[in-house]
């Protein structure tokens, strides 16, 4: 059979609510056109983030319900630890309660003032953290990496010759690990190589620079890996996954993601005198170390939905109905980041609209558009999030690329779900020319994207054409 299908049923639904266009006209412009302000209920189909959206099997509840809320040495620790060993195979593991708190520990005990972290792209709050312990973030993605029309099988890898021209340059005492992102999230959700992983840890024993991967779609690079690169074919993705982490000295992990919980995450690592100082710093800000920043229920939905993720009937679904999206959109002319990644289809709201300047806000125009069209909520990675405005001149600065995400949740829409979304981008697509931009009407020195109000350009602009 060629046919590829959800390879599950649904035993519990959650009602979306359809709602006219009038309706989400009022609402988007209640929410001063920043689809962060819409309550979740007036959205239908939300593609915001793969994080913490998942759909938890039958096994997981299941796994909630066996769940040992004991204080210190739950089952439900035994049962989370026994996994992260058997899959990522570090000695020392923290629970946690997502990514970021074990970016927080692993920085802000590595890192001194002066140091630098290279990474191929440092996902915002891997960025956020590794600043805040004073040390400066680098990113070294591949060039083609940096070009959303190229294809290229693994755009995440990191550029091995940029590495070590680092390491030459700063000395391998100011570098205290390098890390790389699997999938390469803020890249496009695009994957490394094995060879890519085997050549970054050689070079990093080469200096005694520990190794760590940021692991939160590690399953769906994995998959990539076994599509993608020779000698992997007839490889399990768990084999793959255990080999792409004996290459490295440790790892953080948000388990929203490949974890398929709806909370949690983990550090990682072989260093039994770091293990030590990381735990003494768990057990200030997250718990005890059995439980770290989680209930002994979440710990036993972790430790299931882990293996799920390598379920290599669910990745082929998984990586083939974000690809079915791409496919269907780009056919049509739309401009995507090419190949389509493994959580997310990106589409290049510079090319869709190019008769909005960056500064009009092309990426917010698409996120708006989406909505009003129908009820689809994506988020810009362009101008509104990685621009600024000068405080001192108050000139606006555009981002370097204006894209739009759709991310798409674990398990949770089908193919009709996704054919809807496909027929209202070409429908957009259809009429962009009559498409206008956007303007700032207020926003906040950082992190603006997620509280910002915006107005239409359009009333404004077109009333005199
Ligand atoms: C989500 C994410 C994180 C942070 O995890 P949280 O659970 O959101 O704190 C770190 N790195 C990458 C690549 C991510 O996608």
């Amino acid at each position: 059979m060629h046919t590829i299908i959800e390879p599950f049923k649904i035993k519990s639904v959650e009602p979306i609510r359809l709602t006219t266009r009038a309706e989400r006209e009022a609402r988007l412009r209640d929410a001063a056109y920043n689809v962060f302000l819409l309550r979740a209920e007036d959205v239908l189909i939300d593609l915001l983030t793969d994080s913490g959206t998942a759909a938890m099997s039958s096994e997981q509840w299941a796994a909630v319900m066996r769940g040992d809320e004991s204080y210190a040495g739950s089952r439900s620790w035994y049962r989370f630890a026994h996994a992260v060993h058997d899959i990522f195979g570090f000695e020392h593991v923290l629970p946690v309660h997502q990514g970021r708190a074990a970016e927080r520990i692993l920085f802000s005990i590595r890192c001194r003032p002066g140091d630098v972290v290279p990474n191929n792209t440092h996902f915002d709050t891997t960025r956020a953290n590794v600043e805040h312990a004073g040390a400066e973030a680098v990113d070294l993605v591949v060039p083609e990496g940096l070009v959303p029309s190229l294809r290229h099988p693994f755009k995440g890898n990191m550029d091995v010759a940029r590495l070590r021209a680092l390491i030459a340059e700063r000395g391998r005492e100011r570098i205290p690990l390098v890390m790389l992102t699997v999938t390469n999230n803020s890249g496009g959700g695009q994957p490394v190589s094995m060879a890519n992983i085997r050549e970054v840890s050689a070079v990093c024993r080469e200096h005694g620079i520990p190794f760590y991967l940021d692991a939160c779609r590690f399953a769906e690079n994995a998959y990539f890996i076994k599509l993608r690169e020779e000698g992997y074919a007839d490889r399990s993705a768990i084999a793959i996954a255990r080999e792409m982490f004996s290459h490295a000295d440790g790892c953080t992990m948000s388990a929203k993601k490949d974890g398929m919980a709806n909370i949690g995450g983990f550090l990682a690592t072989n260093d039994a005198a770091l293990a030590q100082q990381e735990r003494n710093l768990l057990i200030l800000t997250e718990g005890f170390p059995t439980y770290g920043g989680l209930a002994g229920r979440d710990l036993d939905a972790i430790a299931t939905g882990l293996y799920e993720a390598l379920d290599e009937d669910y990745l082929r679904y998984r990586t083939r109905s974000i690809t079915y999206l791409g496919e269907h959109i780009a056919a049509q002319g739309v401009p995507i980041v090419q190949p389509p990644g493994g959580h997310a289809v990106y589409l290049d709201a510079a090319a869709f609209f190019p008769h909005i300047a960056p500064l009009e806000l092309p990426g917010q125009a698409l996120v708006a558009e989406l909505y009003l069209e129908a009820g689809i909520r994506a988020v810009e990675i362009g101008t509104v999030m990685f621009g600024r405005r000068v405080p001192e001149t108050d000139e606006e600065i555009a981002g370097p690329m204006e894209l739009v995400r759709l991310a798409i949740p674990r398990r949770v829409y089908t193919q009709s779900h996704v054919d809807y979304v496909v027929e209202a981008i070409l429908n957009i697509w259809a009429r962009r020319e009559s498409v206008g931009g956007y303007r700032f009407v207020e926003q906040a020195p950082f992190l603006r994207h997620f509280t910002a109000r915006f107005a239409p350009l359009e009333a404004e602009h077109t009333e005199g054409r």
